[in-house]
């Protein structure tokens, strides 16, 4: 079950100085680094590579929704909504200013299994809830009651594909084949 998946350090933490933690994990975990590059992404970007289409933006409005309740934070009077597509909307605009703040790194990254087991080391996209020995559980306490707060998204250090449909579509929109090596 070879696979790949793309890995984004996020500008959080690569202005916290850690794409080396982060890559010496992928490595010790037995995945291959197969691409890397570093990028200072532009707004249009970051807006084309996460989907904007109805389902998805209903999807992350959605989590975001019950992250609030959980919190007891009431979404209308934080955002003025509580139309799930309207929240996924105002929280991918957040997701473009902090994809845009400081440089990325980009990774594609191969192996067995290669797209549940980086979900594994990069744990909960809640740092506050992710398992320690997780990148996120390590490195972040960030929450949703915070990140709302100050009007931004939540700042998780790390991104991997969820899915390898999901994979293919991210490594082809941030690699060309010919920068995909074999070795
Ligand atoms: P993941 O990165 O774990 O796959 P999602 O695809 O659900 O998570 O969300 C995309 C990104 O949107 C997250 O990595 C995070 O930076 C941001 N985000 C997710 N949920 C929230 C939220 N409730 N409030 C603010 N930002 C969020």
């Amino acid at each position: 079950m070879i696979e790949r998946t793309l890995v984004i350090v996020k500008p959080d933490g690569v202005k916290r100085g850690l794409v080396g933690e982060i890559i010496s994990r992928i490595e010790r975990a037995g995945l291959k680094i197969v691409a890397m590059k570093m990028v200072k992404a532009t707004r249009e970007q970051i807006e084309g590579f996460y989907p904007s289409d109805e389902g998805w933006l209903r999807s992350v409005g959605n989590k975001t929704l019950t992250s609030y309740k959980e919190m007891g934070i009431d979404p209308r009077a934080e955002l003025g909504t509580d139309d799930p597509v309207e929240i996924g909307r105002i929280v991918k605009g957040w997701l473009v200013d902090y994809m845009t703040e400081a440089p990325i790194v980009l990774m594609v990254v191969e192996g067995n299994h290669a797209v549940s087991v980086m979900r594994k080391l990069v744990g909960h996209t809640l740092p506050y809830k992710a398992e320690p020995g997780t990148i996120r559980g390590d490195f972040s306490a960030d929450s949703p009651d915070l990140a709302n707060r100050e009007r931004r998204s939540i700042r998780n250090l790390v991104h991997a594909s969820d899915s390898p449909e999901e994979a293919r579509r991210e490594i082809s929109y941030w690699f060309r084949d010919d920068e995909i090596l074999e070795y």
